[in-house]
């Protein structure tokens, strides 16, 4: 069956253009699910037999939630086209992530082309915003799927919009949150991974902050990006990555091509909320505010964050609290830098990730009802601290954990963020070495059994025509690594560095041979899931 939809469009050049998009529907797709007969004895099945529930996730759900989605306790997960399209769009890292676990083999995350479906697809309506246009089409496959798996398996919606669950309960579906279906799955740990809504999460606030004025604002309103552009366009802001000081993680950098120069980016209100390796847009402080001690003083809120208390005997090095204050507020003759000196008015491209850290030593909560607040410590010290709540309290002191950040509004001092998963004791020499690779982007996880099948089968051994080949050496006993950037597709650059015994360090540039390119190309799980690389 063949759609076919027409609409005019203007090109860059002011032309129009009439576009004529065809769209084939087909009847060969598939639900997934392991006992229907329905559906061809030979199409690919995910879904298990036993599943409780066929989750179908709507697009906020897999955007925000993709740690607890990474959870083996959750399974049995439907993942439709249009919600893959709009991850895609709006954040490759988790749609790559996703995608890891659709193809993955052990997880139960089944892809279903409702865009392509002819029972599943929606034709816009005028009028209709695509944001609910693909909210309906949500809906339109979570109903096609309850009526074509019958009685035999309850399908859920989870979704977090309160609109579209509203729509769907009256449209006669299960719909229910997030965080009410991990609440009926009756393991309070998952919960940890929930990320809630945080804006006017007034519990929250009640971490540290027991001063009269919890509702203070102390950081200004990110601009518009509207207003970004329009300010990038006529010169009064600037554009670049934010770097944070590693020794003094109240001072930042941003190198700006449009004025050729740094600009530093003095205490957290002047940093506003950005963290290390966003792309924000900074505005010039007038000069004669240029002078290093006056900024210093201005955040007169820090003084407290810097007294940071670390786990006790734990690992964690060098106290972060640098004597910068101290000493520049003493200094008698401010000198005024000759670098220009400015603030955060935007973030154009965050740079949120997951960090390795522990928590605040804190007094246990008595009978608060299970669920904690605790301010985790990252050990990267150029990362605030972060809120998170916790219903495993006494499970996480004095370990190692990763947190993710989820947001970080203008009345909260911390961004809030959410438990990933545990590493393992501080101090744990073991636990050390993975928050260290940890923190370095260092993937150690073993090969997945697609990349080993790429691999000849055991026993291997080099032919002996190619040993004794001089135009060869074997350096099979060198730890290589690739330098090639992450999502690279021909992984052809290496380097190792081996320490002799002389105590020099030998360094080794390594370029793929063209006839074992052939073969990795040939191989593309190999492609897909390198990330050390074997010698050659
Ligand atoms: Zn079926």
């Amino acid at each position: 069956m063949l759609q076919s939809k027409s609409f005019v469009k203007k090109t860059k050049q002011g032309r129009i253009q009439k576009v004529v998009r065809e769209h084939y529907l087909r009847d060969d797709i598939y639900c997934g699910f392991v006992p229907c007969t329905a559906c061809a004895a030979a199409a690919e099945r995910k879904l298990g037999a036993a599943a409780a529930a066929i989750l179908v996730v709507d697009t906020n759900v897999v955007l925000h939630q993709i740690d607890l989605l990474e959870n083996p306790a959750i399974e049995d997960v439907v993942l439709l086209s249009v919600v893959l399209d709009e991850v895609k769009n709006k954040n490759l890292s988790v749609f790559n992530r996703i995608k890891a676990l659709c193809i993955n083999k052990a997880r139960r995350f089944y892809v279903f082309a409702n865009e392509q479906h002819r029972d599943t697809y929606v034709k816009d309506m005028v009028g209709e915003s695509s944001n609910d246009r693909n909210d309906r089409a949500i809906r339109v496959a979570a109903r096609w799927y309850q009526s074509h798996l019958g009685e035999s398996v309850k399908v859920l919606l989870i979704t977090n919009d309160r609109d579209n669950k509203r729509k769907a309960i009256e449209e006669g579906l299960n719909a229910e949150t997030v965080e009410s279906y991990v609440r009926s799955l009756a393991q309070p740990g998952l919960l940890d991974l929930v990320v809630v809504p945080t804006s006017g999460d007034v519990s929250m606030e009640d971490v540290d902050d027991h001063r009269p004025s919890k509702k203070k604002v102390i950081y200004n309103e990110h601009k518009p990006m509207s207003e970004i552009t329009s300010g990038l366009r006529c010169g009064i802001y600037h554009q670049g990555k934010l770097r944070v000081n590693r020794y003094n993680p109240f001072e930042a950098y941003v190198g700006s091509e449009s004025i050729g120069d740094e600009i530093v980016i003095r205490g957290r209100s002047n940093m506003n909320r950005a963290f290390d390796g966003d792309i924000v847009a900074v505005e010039l402080l007038p000069q004669d505010q240029w002078h290093e001690s006056k900024s210093f003083i201005a955040d007169d809120d820090e003084e407290e964050e810097e007294d940071v208390h670390l786990v006790p005997n734990s690992a964690d090095d060098a106290p972060r609290n640098t004597n910068s204050t101290q000493s520049t507020v003493g200094s008698s003759a401010p000198s005024i830098s000759s670098r220009p000196v400015g603030r955060v008015m935007g973030i154009i491209k965050r740079n949120w990730n997951s960090y390795c850290g522990s928590l605040q030593p804190m007094p246990m909560p008595a009978g608060s009802g299970g669920v904690a607040h605790a301010l985790f410590v990252s050990k990267d010290r150029r990362v605030p601290k972060i809120r998170i709540q916790t219903r495993q309290l006494e499970n996480l002191v004095n370990k190692r954990i990763v947190v993710a950040v989820d947001s970080w509004d203008v009345l909260s001092r911390y961004p809030s963020g959410h438990y990933v998963r545990t590493i393992g004791d501080i101090g744990d020499k073991e636990t050390e070495t993975e928050v260290v690779l940890i923190e370095n982007d260092i993937n150690t996880r073993p090969f997945s059994t697609q990349v080993l099948a790429c691999l000849p089968p055991l026993p291997w051994t080099l032919s002996p025509e190619d040993l004794a080949n001089p135009n060869r050496q074997d350096l099979r006993q060198v730890r290589v690594f690739s330098v090639d950037p992450p999502g690279c597709r021909d992984i052809d650059d290496a380097l190792h560095c081996t320490l002799l015994p002389n105590g020099n360090f030998e360094v080794g540039v390594r370029i793929l041979e063209q006839f074992l390119l052939q073969i990795l190309l040939f191989s593309s799980n190999l492609q897909a899931n390198f990330s050390c690389f074997l010698s050659w």
